[in-house]
């Protein structure tokens, strides 16, 4: 029988949570290295830059270990870009890809010299208006294609409010002739889920033949959508498989160039999904007529995935990790249908073990919120085998800090 005790990235859980307590977002610092070098060893035959999307983990520790490892940013607020430049990202290592934001945010950006990708024709005006060809303005395509099987996480589609249609290409060249303007980059990003690289490729077919019309194209930009496996049987993005396939095609795309673009991608998910596991603490067992209930120290407060998108994250017992597996239905503690996973084998459970929710770096600790006044979970990064707080866990004083009494006498 193994009876190592269970560890992320060399240290033991227990350290960890002597470190932290819990609730706690544990992010392996190696498997995010060992992401990173996967996609530049995969696209090193073309001029490939990787713009991590900080929306699926931002905090800055992990920023600054993203320009360590020489990826740029993509960007969504102008909140995450000024978290960029803070974790010392160069403003030109930064794309911004809003959308539905006042122009004022833009012309923020624009200042502070970062990237900007448009995905509005109406904004576009506006922006050649403004600064006409003085400042390089790249241009979000919403190619039509449906990736990947969940709505909600869908952005390509018809009824999406992302991107430039593809059938207004000639309006968007009226605007881009009569402004003078400069097109630096051309982008898509259809969705979070996609299987195979056919719906890459046929992007990458729309986008190649668009750039014909701008001879100053810079780069082309892919977005993202690498599918990371949740379940076992899950299939993955082969990465390997849809750059070379790429990669053939922007090496006959750019020999035809007389500048030849650079190849972008927006990995979120990729990047940081597999680094990250949520620990939580078993408070109460609960027998009903039903199932038994595993009611953690945590809920949809600290990870909504599984209530928002059905997600499947696998759950441990790191405790007890030779357990007798036995049924269990694993529940937070919100005051609300709050279930992180229905019949789930699990070593057997007592109330204080510990368990490990896996797959949890992506979207985990940035939507999380003080539903229920809850307080936000710690975040510790194992790095060279050591672990390091890097954000501590929230005060009821941290949470109450922006609230105003008023008087209210009558
Ligand atoms: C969310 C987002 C991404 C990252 O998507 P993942 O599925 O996490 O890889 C990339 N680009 C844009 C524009 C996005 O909105």
């Amino acid at each position: 029988m193994n009876t190592t005790p269970p560890t992320i990235g060399g240290v033991t859980i227990d350290e960890i949570c002597n470190l932290s307590g819990t609730p706690v977002y544990v992010y392996d610092a190696d498997v995010i290295a060992r992401n990173v070098r996967r996609l530049h060893a995969a696209f090193a035959s073309i001029p490939a830059r990787f713009m991590y999307a900080v929306k699926a983990l931002s905090n800055t520790a992990i920023l600054q270990l993203m320009k360590q490892l020489g990826t740029g940013l993509d960007t969504v607020s102008i909140q995450e870009v000024h978290r960029g430049l803070r974790a010392g990202f160069e403003p030109r290592e930064i794309l911004f890809t809003p959308n539905m934001i006042a122009f004022d945010e833009i012309r923020e950006a624009v200042q502070l010299g970062i990237h900007i990708n448009i995905d509005t024709i109406s904004v576009l005006e506006r922006f050649g208006h403004e600064f006409g060809n003085t400042v390089p303005v790249c241009i979000r395509i919403n190619p039509h294609i449906m990736a990947g099987g969940n709505e909600r996480i869908s952005t390509g589609h018809i009824d999406s409010k992302f991107g430039i249609s593809i059938h207004q290409m000639r309006h968007v060249l009226r605007v881009v002739a009569s402004q003078g303007m400069h097109i630096n980059g051309l982008h898509m990003h259809t969705g979070s889920d996609i299987l195979d690289a056919d719906v890459f490729l046929q992007g990458a077919e729309m986008l190649f033949e668009i750039a014909e019309n701008f001879p100053d194209l810079e780069f082309v930009d892919f977005g993202s959508g690498f599918k990371v496996a949740y379940k076992p049987d899950d299939i993955a993005t082969d990465i390997e498989d849809l750059a070379a396939k790429l990669s053939e095609r922007v090496i006959m795309f750019n020999s035809g160039r007389e500048r030849p673009v650079e190849v972008w991608f927006e990995p979120g998910k990729f990047l940081v999904s597999e680094s990250g596991t949520l620990l939580a603490r078993v408070n109460v067992l609960k027998q009903t007529t039903a199932t038994v209930f595993a009611g953690v120290d945590t809920g949809l407060n600290h990870l909504i995935r599984p209530m928002l998108y059905n997600a499947y994250h696998h759950i441990s017992n790191v405790s007890n990790p030779t357990g007798t597996p036995r049924v269990y239905t694993v529940v937070g503690y919100i005051c609300e249908t709050d279930t992180f996973g229905w019949d789930r084998k699990i070593a057997e459970i007592r109330e204080g073990d510990i368990l490990a929710f896996a797959n949890a770096g992506a979207y985990g600790m940035t939507m999380a919120s003080n539903y229920n006044s809850r307080l936000r979970p710690a975040e510790v990064l194992v790095y060279n085998g050591k672990a390091s707080l890097i954000r501590r866990r929230e005060t009821l004083d941290d949470v109450l800090s922006t609230e105003i009494e008023i008087d209210l006498a009558p």
